[in-house]
């Protein structure tokens, strides 16, 4: 009987140990996010300004950087909600044509960065506002454009759009397309999985990430009434689809601050 007590008593201290380290962890991202954001809008502002090519290769850097630190603080953030399914979506309406912009000049930058080409594509006419939280499918959106360049030395990563419109709702397809490393076939369905990292032998791409993004992504869109699916090749390249489905808006509504 001691034994068993001990043994729980000791288990529940873990267990306790490791919520407090895990909201902790939390805390201190949402507290960095802050002054994070101050770095991407000001960087953002100083490349709308007139600048020679170094400077402008320097703030690209410090621009895309802090994007992608952000990028990470939101998975930590997330990481411990989606253990727990507690991950909420808040949908507003968006302006979804300014919204593909604004990814497009963010993919634009972080392609660029690499020395990779990126290219937009609208398959099919999109609707003009949709009721979606679009920070969550900006995470989303950026977690793969982000793999998408990361793991990708040579080429590009072309982002398609394409939707399909009901009366009330429509469904919208992201195609991620990378000429990157590619996904061995057997762990296709394992990189969904928390913290999984596809081991590589050499290169050392995989050193940098957590292995949240995808897991958290997944259950996001899942949200969203889709879901992302993936095929690959080694050495070819890899392609992410996103699939969601959401209400069509009027228009958006200026938010009083
Ligand atoms: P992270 O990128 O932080 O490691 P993710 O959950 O986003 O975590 O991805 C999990 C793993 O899936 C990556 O570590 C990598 O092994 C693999 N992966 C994801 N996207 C790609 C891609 N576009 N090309 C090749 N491998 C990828």
């Amino acid at each position: 009987g001691r034994d068993i007590t001990e043994r729980k008593q000791y288990q529940d201290a873990q267990e306790k140990a490791s919520r407090d380290k895990t909201a902790f962890i939390s805390t201190i991202s949402h507290e960095l996010r802050t002054p994070l954001n101050g770095i991407v809008g000001l960087s953002r502002m100083l490349l709308e300004t007139p600048l020679n090519d170094e400077q402008r290769g320097y703030m690209r850097t410090v621009h895309v950087s802090a994007i992608t630190l952000g990028n990470i603080f939101n998975d930590i953030i997330d990481m411990d909600k989606s253990d727990r399914r507690r991950l909420e979506l808040m949908p507003k309406p968006l302006d979804f044509n300014e919204f593909i912009t604004e990814m497009e000049n963010i993919s634009n930058l972080m392609a660029e960065q690499k020395g990779l080409r990126f290219d937009l594509e609208r398959l099919t006419k999109l609707p003009a506002f949709i009721e979606v939280d679009s920070t969550r499918l900006r995470q989303v959106l950026w977690n793969l454009i982000g793999n998408a360049t990361k793991f990708t030395k040579e080429g590009g990563v072309i982002l398609s759009v394409s939707s399909e419109i009901f009366e009330h709702e429509a469904e919208i397809t992201f195609d991620v397309e990378d000429s990157g490393i590619g996904i061995p076939a057997s762990e296709v369905d394992k990189i969904f999985a928390m913290y999984y990292q596809v081991k590589q032998g050499s290169d050392n791409l995989h050193a940098v990430g957590t292995g949240i993004g995808l897991a958290v992504s997944r259950q996001l869109v899942q949200l969203m009434g889709g879901d992302i699916l993936v095929t690959s090749d080694i050495g070819e390249g890899s392609t992410f689809t996103v699939t969601i489905r959401v209400p069509l808006a009027e228009a958006v509504v200026e938010e009083e601050i």
